[in-house]
């Protein structure tokens, strides 16, 4: 196994080297970590709540600390880590100490009157050991959410963080050594995509991933092989609406911070913008007069570096290719800063959908904005796209908000707004189409990493059911009647049949 190189990349420091976990490792891991379950599974929840309450005082305590770690590790800016790293996590540890115990408790279930005399219940339980493999954008929140998730309803965790995000991974490690978890309760597993396939060699039971739409494919057959479910957080393309009649200052302002925040580098990040034709020309100079206002590289930064090297040459090649195929570029389109991997936030017009900045995750601070006459053009151009993960729909027509957002063929819409239902925690995020399979966040997330068990019980007092051996002519009647009586035209039934059904039921008693 190799060696991961750890280096700034606002401004291209070396910081280090992390060896990655040999297999020999993740095999000792699995081992370790199936004998963690079954003591942390048997744990009664509260107590598990408690080791989740004293990992969220401990976040809160080292809030500033831990998100200038994730501040190295990816070039972000200070407050995006504190914002989408730090409050984030801890806003989902206190949703689930509040939900979790009524989220994870048995539930009744009706029991129909065909299998009258029984009850009907659902249990939830562990899965057993759970893998997070997790990307560079996010790194802290988007391997911890899943995580914590999976450790509260019972699982033990393998964490895969990204190796582009080295740092962030040993932070992990740290912050539940930190907080005294129980030993192989949660153990991180350092290294890159080979590491990954290697974890699921391992056959964990079940496999948490966050990345892009071709790692997640990879992910998935390898799943398949041993049958492990797996959860899908994929990348996206996400179309944000702007109609006449929108605040077209808030919608302004939104789009400028939906493209840039965290360089662009979100998967939900606003990466086609599609404007009213009547407020086009207005609305492209609102957006690029608030771009080019963005402070960069300046202690008090708006707009960080990018990340990962690989992805800023995406981000050239998907803006050579638009230019090429005609588009114009209004500001932005070069690397700035002498170090690092500064890129400056990008506007561009006369875009369509021949162009891969239109097709294709760009992942980085570019925003690509296309007119459109009617709604049905609108809704046409935002579901051209092979992803589903979020959208947004500007216009103070509440209706036509509601009736457009139907038919957005996405897992997330926000209304006025953008990004936002991601830091609801109790609303199920997740994708459609190619961004992805299965829900977490809310109740779904916490019950994605259980099995879902259905119990039905029977007092036990009575020699025979009705559809047991042995079978005769007046079974089958009454079945029929049965049929007939409480699916067909109901008590429209003969009198001969009506008699025959009672006397079927006095026979029972
Ligand atoms: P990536 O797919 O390259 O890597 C993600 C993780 O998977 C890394 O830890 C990597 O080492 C591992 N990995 C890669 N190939 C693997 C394999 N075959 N088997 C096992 N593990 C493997 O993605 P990335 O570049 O780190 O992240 C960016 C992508 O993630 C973007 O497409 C972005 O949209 C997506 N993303 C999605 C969400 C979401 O919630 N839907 C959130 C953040 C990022």
């Amino acid at each position: 196994m190799g060696v991961i190189e750890m280096i700034d990349p606002a401004t291209g420091e070396r910081l280090g080297e992390l060896e990655e976990t040999s297999p020999e490792a993740i095999e000792r891991a699995m081992v370790h970590a199936r004998k963690a379950f079954r003591r942390w599974g048997n744990l009664p929840l509260s107590e598990r709540m408690d080791h989740i309450s004293r990992l969220r005082r401990y976040i809160v305590e080292h809030a500033d600390e831990l998100a200038a770690t994730v501040v190295k590790d990816t070039g972000k800016v200070h407050l995006e880590a504190l914002m989408t790293e730090i409050l984030l996590t801890v806003d989902f540890i206190k949703y689930y100490e509040k939900r979790a115990a009524s989220i994870l408790k048995p539930k009744k279930v009706p029991t129909p009157i065909t299998l009258i005399g029984r009850r009907s219940w659902v249990e939830y339980r562990p899965m057993g050991v759970v893998a997070v493999i997790s990307p560079w954008n996010y790194p802290f929140q988007l391997a911890m959410i899943p995580a914590i998730s999976a450790l509260v309803a019972g699982n033990a965790v393998l964490i895969k963080p990204s190796e582009v995000s080295p740092l962030t991974g040993l932070l992990i490690e740290k912050v539940f050594r930190k907080v005294g978890f129980p030993e192989d309760v949660v153990q991180v597993i350092h290294g890159g995509k080979e590491v990954g396939e290697r974890l699921i060699q391992a056959r964990p039971d079940k496999i948490f991933f966050t990345g892009s739409v071709a790692s997640g494919k990879k992910v998935m057959a390898a799943a398949a092989e041993h049958l492990i479910p797996v959860d899908l957080e994929l990348g996206g393309k996400d179309p944000m609406i702007v109609f006449a009649d929108a605040d077209l200052r808030r919608a302004a302002n939104a789009a400028v911070w939906g493209a840039f925040t965290n360089a662009g580098q979100t998967c939900m990040a606003v990466e086609r913008l599609y404007v009213e034709s009547s407020v086009y020309e207005t609305f492209v100079q609102m957006v690029k007069e608030r771009t080019e206002a963005l402070r960069l590289a300046e202690e008090e930064s708006d707009v960080g570096s990018m990340t990962f090297p690989r992805q800023l040459d995406i981000v050239e090649e998907h803006l050579a290719d638009a230019k090429e195929k005609g588009a114009k570029i209004l500001c932005g389109g070069r690397r700035t800063g002498t170090d690092g991997l500064h890129f400056e936030p990008t506007v561009l017009v006369d875009v369509d959908h021949s162009m891969r900045i239109m097709s294709e995750e760009t992942f980085g601070p570019v925003l690509p904005i296309m007119p459109f006459d009617t709604e049905q053009e609108a809704i046409r151009l935002a579901n051209d796209t092979p992803y589903g993960l979020n959208s947004s729909i500007w216009t103070k027509n509440r209706k036509k908000a509601r009736r457009v957002a139907a038919r957005i063929e996405a897992g997330n819409v926000c209304i006025n707004d953008v990004m936002i239902n991601m830091v609801n925690p109790g609303l199920p995020y997740g994708g459609v189409k190619w961004s992805g399979i299965g829900r977490y966040h809310g109740p779904e997330g916490l019950l994605s990493f259980c099995h879902r068990v259905s119990l039905i019980s029977h007092p036990g007092r009575k020699k025979r059911e009705i559809n047991w051996y042995p079978y005769s002519q007046r079974q089958t009647d009454a079945i029929r009647y049965l049929i007939r009586l409480l699916y067909g035209k109901g008590l429209h039934l003969s009198m001969k049949e009506m008699f025959n059904l009672a006397v079927q039921f006095l026979r029972r008693k």
